[in-house]
């Protein structure tokens, strides 16, 4: 199965991410992670997007989609990827059906983490004292939060659309929000 993880910076994608690829053998692409690694490895591509990045504002969709594209199409994760981070927008959104339909795959469910603009905030400072990520200060987490709003309700209404939208209480502690995971993906499964 394929699964979206979708929601606002800091409502804890890569958490429960992490937590679905060790209980089920998925994996995890996280468009962040892989635009943060060309920044760190110091690419072409990585001084391109850095000012952006720090800025809160989405990457070009070209850039983003050609990262995603090697994944997609290859047979080691095929069937078996929890998109992080993406899709962002309603075009990126179609993108990727268009790619995975070439590999004859589909998204099999979309769960969105839902979780105030104050708990992002506060997750956001304390991941900053954390991992120590450029783009984690308030400034740039407000930002980030209304890059996402302005774009992600195309997004949710394109899955909702087709069957697949699942909202989950991001806000919940996180064994709870794992259980409730556990259960929709079971019973996607049939498991349940
Ligand atoms: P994230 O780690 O998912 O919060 O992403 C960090 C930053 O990477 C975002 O604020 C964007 O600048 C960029 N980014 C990540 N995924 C995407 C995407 N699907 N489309 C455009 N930009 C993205």
């Amino acid at each position: 199965m394929n699964i979206i993880i979708f929601g606002p910076p800091g409502a804890g994608k890569g958490t429960q991410s992490k937590f679905i690829v060790n209980k089920y053998g998925l994996y995890q692409l996280s468009t962040g992670d892989l635009l943060r690694k060309e920044i760190e490895d110091k690419t072409e591509l990585g001084s391109k997007i850095t000012e952006i990045m720090n800025s809160g504002e989405l990457v070009s969709d070209e850039i983003v989609s050609s990262l995603i594209e090697k994944f997609v199409s290859n047979d080691t994760y095929k069937n078996k990827i929890i998109f992080d981070g993406y899709p962002r927008n309603l075009s990126q959104a179609n993108n990727l059906d268009n790619l995975l339909k070439q590999s004859k795959q589909k998204i099999d469910i979309v769960l969105k983490l839902s979780v105030s603009l104050e708990t992002v905030k506060e997750r956001i400072l304390e991941r900053q004292t954390l991992e120590k990520r450029a783009d984690d200060n308030e400034l740039v987490a407000i930002k980030r939060y209304k890059t996402y709003e302005k774009s992600s309700e195309q997004v949710l209404d394109y899955y909702k659309k087709s069957n697949l939208l699942k909202v989950v209480n991001g806000e919940a502690a996180i064994p709870d929000i794992n259980s409730e995971i556990s259960v929709l993906i079971d019973t996607i499964k049939g498991w349940l």
